[in-house]
C-alpha cells in the first residue's frame, strides 16, 4: 500500500517514526540522513559497503547491491518513502520501488540524467523555452556515425553516454583519427562528441521541485574544476554577472519543469568567452557544488531533498552568509613524497567561519572525496580571505 503524503515529522508507523530510505551510501546519502534525522525521521540506507559514509550514520542499513530484488523488497517494506543519492542506480530499481512507495526522483528522470544522449536531447527541448542550449554535439553509436561527424566539432571531447563522473569516461580529441582511436578505446560504446568550447567560468544551479510543481531554487554556484573534479565553489553576491545568474536559474527551472521532476536537481553550465551560457549536464540529486548550503543557507539542499520526498512545504531558501567550499580530496592526505601526512585541522578550525565535514572514509586515495570545508563570512571579501588562508594551510592551490 502506498502511504499518503505528506509524511509529517513526528508521525508514527507501528509505534516508530516514519522511516525514509535512500539508495546509495556515499557522502550525499550521509548528509541526506543527517537532514532526515534532524526532523525526527528514521533512516535506512541500501548499500553493499558495510562502512559506507551514510550506512555508518543511518538507523539501519541493508547491505546489498542496488539491483538485488530481495534487498529492494526489504527496502520498500521498511521505508515509507525512498530517494537516491547515487546517479547510476538502475532506473528499474526505482521503478520497482515506486510501485510500492513514493519515490523521488522518478525512474524516468533518473534514466534521462544517466544517459548523455537522452540528457542532451532533453536540454535541446528545454532550450526552445529557455534559450540555453548544450554544446554542439554528435551522437556516436557505431562506425558509420564516426565517419559522419562534422569536422567543426573538432577539437572536441568524447564522452561515454553512460557511467561518466569526475571526468572519467572522457577523452579530448583533436583529429578524426584521434576520435576513432578514442571511441575504440572507450570500448566502442555509445558516446557523444562535444565541441571543445572556450570556457571562462563554470557554474551550477540547484532546484527542488515538489509533486505539486512548486519549486525552490538556490543561488547560482560558481565552480572551479581541477583535473575534471570539482575543487572550489564560491557563492556570494555578484559571483556571476546578474543577467547570467538569472538566466541560469530560469533555465534550470525550465529543465526541471519539462522533466516533471520531483526532488532535488542540479544543472551544470559553462559560460563562454563571449558571455554565452551553455548547459553541460544534470545530476538528479543533491550535488557537490551545493554542499555550502548546509552552513550558509537557512534550508540546505539535503533539507530540500527530505521535504520533496515527504511532501513538506518548500519555502524559498535564503543564503545568510557568503560561502566558499573547498573539496578535500584524498591527495591532501599525502605529502609531496607520497607519504601519509597529518592535516592541520587545529589551524584550519581556528579560522572564523570554518565548517569541516569529513565523510568517515578511512582510506584516503587520490581523487577520492574525503570531505569538504565550507568557509562562511559576512562578505565576499571576508570569505575569500579566510578561504585562501584555509587553502594555503591545506596545500590547495590558490584560486
Ligand atoms: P561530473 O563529476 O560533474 O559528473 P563529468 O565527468 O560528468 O563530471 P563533465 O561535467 O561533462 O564531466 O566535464 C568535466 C569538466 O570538463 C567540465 O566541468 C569542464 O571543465 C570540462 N568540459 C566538459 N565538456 C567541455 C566542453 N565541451 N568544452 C570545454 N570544456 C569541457
Ligand atoms: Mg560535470
Amino acid at each position: 500500500m502506498t502511504p499518503s503524503l505528506p509524511l509529517l515529522p513526528g508521525s508514527l508507523i507501528n509505534g516508530r517514526p516514519v522511516m525514509l530510505g535512500v539508495l546509495g551510501g556515499g557522502q550525499l546519502g550521509r548528509m541526506f540522513v543527517h537532514a532526515a534525522q534532524s526532523l525526527g525521521y528514521d533512516t535506512v540506507v541500501l548499500d553493499p559497503d558495510p562502512t559506507s559514509p551514510a550506512g555508518l550514520v543511518s538507523h539501519q542499513q541493508i547491505q546489498a547491491e542496488y539491483a538485488d530484488p530481495s534487498a529492494l523488497a526489504e527496502l520498500a517494506a521498511r521505508a515509507q518513502a525512498i530517494t537516491t543519492e547515487f546517479e547510476n542506480v538502475p532506473a528499474e530499481a526505482l521503478a520497482t520501488l515506486a510501485r510500492q512507495r513514493p519515490v523521488a526522483p522518478a525512474a524516468e528522470a533518473v534514466a534521462i540524467a544517466q544517459d548523455r544522449v537522452l540528457e542532451k536531447a532533453h536540454f535541446v527541448r528545454s532550450a526552445q523555452s529557455s534559450g540555453v542550449s548544450p554544446a554542439p554535439y554528435a551522437v556516436i553509436e557505431n562506425e558509420s556515425d564516426l565517419a559522419g561527424v562534422p569536422s567543426d566539432l573538432l577539437p572536441g571531447i568524447l564522452k561515454t553516454a553512460r557511467l561518466g563522473y569526475d571526468g572519467k569516461g572522457q577523452a579530448r580529441v583533436a583529429t578524426q583519427d584521434e576520435l576513432i582511436a578514442a571511441w575504440r578505446d572507450a570500448g566502442s560504446v555509445p558516446c557523444v562528441l562535444e565541441k571543445m568550447l572556450p570556457l571562462t567560468l563554470e557554474c551550477s544551479v540547484i532546484v527542488a521541485r515538489g509533486r505539486d510543481g512548486q519549486m525552490a531554487s538556490l543561488p547560482v554556484q560558481r565552480n572551479l574544476h581541477r583535473g575534471g573534479i570539482l575543487s572550489v565553489t564560491e557563492v556570494y553576491e555578484n559571483n556571476l554577472p546578474e543577467a547570467l545568474a538569472l538566466k541560469a536559474q530560469a533555465a534550470t527551472r525550465q529543465i526541471a519543469h519539462d522533466l516533471e521532476y520531483v526532488g532535488v536537481l542540479c544543472v551544470e553550465y559553462f559560460v563562454l568567452e563571449d558571455g554565452t551560457l551553455v548547459v553541460n549536464e544534470m545530476a538528479p540529486r543533491p550535488h557537490n557544488s551545493g554542499h555550502y548550503t548546509v552552513d550558509a543557507c537557512d534550508c540546505s539542499q539535503f533539507d530540500l531533498q527530505v521535504r520533496t520526498l515527504t511532501g513538506l512545504p518548500l519555502p524559498a531558501p535564503r543564503q545568510h552568509s557568503a560561502a566558499i567550499m573547498l573539496n578535500l580530496l584524498g591527495d591532501l592526505w599525502y605529502d609531496a613524497a607520497g607519504n601519509p601526512r597529518e592535516l592541520p585541522w587545529r589551524e584550519v578550525l581556528a579560522l572564523p567561519g570554518a565548517h569541516l565535514h569529513l565523510y568517515g572514509k578511512v582510506e584516503a586515495r587520490r581523487g577520492r572525496k574525503m570531505g569538504h570545508l565550507t568557509m562562511t563570512g559576512a562578505s565576499a571579501a571576508d570569505v575569500r580571505a579566510a578561504a585562501l588562508q584555509a587553502a594555503a594551510l591545506l596545500g590547495i592551490e590558490a584560486f
